[in-house]
């Protein structure tokens, strides 16, 4: 199995409404993290992505002052063309994170549909 080929197919079925996002960055600390979510808020509400799965709802990391778990992680996926996106952030370790994208050769267990 070539990894290489994975992914400039992977990259290549990605569609206008998502490739924006492509690129794997790393979240420095909690404001940078709320203004992403912010942001991807705003996406879903506009059927962009679906939250595929969650350690709590979105709107939930606004309202908390101090973090219900060590660590958040979201899982996105574009509704255009299935592209799927991690979002983490380790609250205990000094609220740092990343974004990155998934590669569709690798497994998520339980999903929501
Ligand atoms: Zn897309």
């Amino acid at each position: 199995m070539n990894v290489a080929t994975i992914e400039s197919v992977t990259i290549k079925r990605m569609c206008d409404k998502c490739k924006g996002f492509s690129e794997r960055f790393k979240i420095k600390g909690a404001r940078e993290y709320l203004d992403l979510v912010r942001q991807l808020e705003e996406l879903v509400a506009a059927s962009t992505f679906w939250i595929v799965q969650g350690t709590c709802p979105l709107n939930e990391v606004f309202k908390v002052q101090k973090w219900a778990d060590d660590v958040i992680i979201h899982t996105f996926e574009c509704s255009h063309c299935g592209q799927r996106f991690k979002l983490a952030v380790d609250t205990y370790h000094g609220a740092g994170g990343t974004w990155e994208m998934i590669n569709k050769a690798e497994p998520i267990s339980s999903e929501i549909h």
